[in-house]
């Protein structure tokens, strides 16, 4: 196969690119066909004959990687590749890649954004004040929500990956103590401030939680009734891995109830969010769209690995493979 003989079609590269990048890298591997969105009856179609195919979000179930007859490559456009039946794909000898890395700085980064704004409340103390709220008030201050210190606080992190750490290097220097959960512990991270624990004994000493674990079957609902229940009463969870990891209604409740203080999530169950999401209604719950991974920094990076991943598949060297 020539380099001019490949057929490469992005099935969804409006968020990766909205304009602001070029696909000029991916252009030169072969004829390049690039879709905004890509509705799931329209898959097999735009698919077509092509040998390579890249995802951000549009789900490749097993029986369309059965109709894609010509496919090779899979490149997932993101680190989480669980839109991809990965066992499927590698039963019928097409590869699969994600990218690593790109977004590494920014989620974790995005956590903090969000355990502050929960801290704070900073959006919402600003507005108050263009508002009036503090021309009219009788002191010299005044402040909507309890605010609250993070140093000599708990931060319990489930996944101590590429993002679990970053997000602890954070929190350390936040003067926070983590615990990490992960079921490949690295002993050589722990320190004085860092210890890693069975994942009952982080739900009962952390007083903040962040999700930084893939979602796969035995990962799916890890916050859920049982486990909140566990958990410190005021207890607040970030989650900017993936949706599915939160029992939605379970948290909502807990929300609701005051077991759980605060939550702040950048990723829910399904996406784009449904009008019905139990978080939407549920007490100090901040939601936003999916967007740890998009500072322009990133995604530029996102851009390169994929063409480096496509260029190793093509010459032979392929990196980043993910299989089951
Ligand atoms: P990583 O592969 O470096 O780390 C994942 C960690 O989870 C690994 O240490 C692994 O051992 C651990 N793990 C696997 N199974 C586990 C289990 N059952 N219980 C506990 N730990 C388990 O990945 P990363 O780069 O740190 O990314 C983590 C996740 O963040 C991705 O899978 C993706 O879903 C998500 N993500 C979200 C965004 C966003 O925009 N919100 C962007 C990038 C990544």
């Amino acid at each position: 196969m020539t380099e001019s003989d490949n057929k490469i079609v992005v099935l969804d590269g409006y968020t990766l690119n909205p304009g602001d990048l070029s696909w000029d890298r991916l252009k030169g591997f072969g004829e390049l066909e690039v879709y905004d969105r890509t509705p799931p009856e329209e898959v097999v179609q735009r698919i077509g004959d092509a040998q390579i195919v890249f995802t951000n979000k549009t789900p490749l179930t097993e029986e369309l990687l059965t109709a894609a007859k010509n496919l090779k490559y899979i490149g997932v456009l993101a680190t989480g590749y669980n839109v991809v039946d990965v066992a499927a794909a590698n039963k019928l000898n097409i590869t699969v890649t994600n990218i690593p890395t790109y977004g590494t700085a920014s989620v974790a980064q995005y956590v903090f954004a969000l355990l502050l704004e929960i801290c704070h409340h900073v959006g919402s103390h600003s507005d108050a004040v263009r508002k009036g709220a503090w021309e009219n008030c009788p002191d010299f201050c005044f402040w909507n929500y309890p605010l609250i210190e993070l140093a000599g606080k708990t931060m319990g992190i489930i996944g101590f990956g590429r993002i679990g750490q970053n997000t602890a290097r954070i929190a350390q220097s936040f003067g926070m103590k983590v615990l990490a959960y992960d079921e490949y512990p690295n002993k050589a991270f722990e320190n004085e401030q860092l210890k890693y624990v069975a994942l009952n004994e982080l739900f009962k000493q952390a007083d903040v939680i962040s999700l930084h674990c893939p979602l796969f079957e035995n990962t799916r609902n890890i916050i859920n009734e049982k486990n909140i229940s566990s958990m410190k009463d005021g207890v607040i969870i970030i989650n900017t891995s993936r949706g599915p990891l939160i029992d939605e209604e379970a948290l909502a409740a807990a929300l609701n109830s005051g077991k759980v203080f605060g939550a702040a999530v950048d990723v829910v169950s399904a996406e784009p969010i449904k009008g019905d999401n139990p978080l939407l209604k549920a007490k100090n719950c901040i939601i936003t769209p999916h967007i740890a991974w998009a500072p322009k920094e990133s995604r530029t990076r996102l851009m390169e690995i994929a063409a480096d991943n496509l260029e190793k598949f093509l010459t032979g060297t392929p990196a980043n493979i993910v299989s089951v």
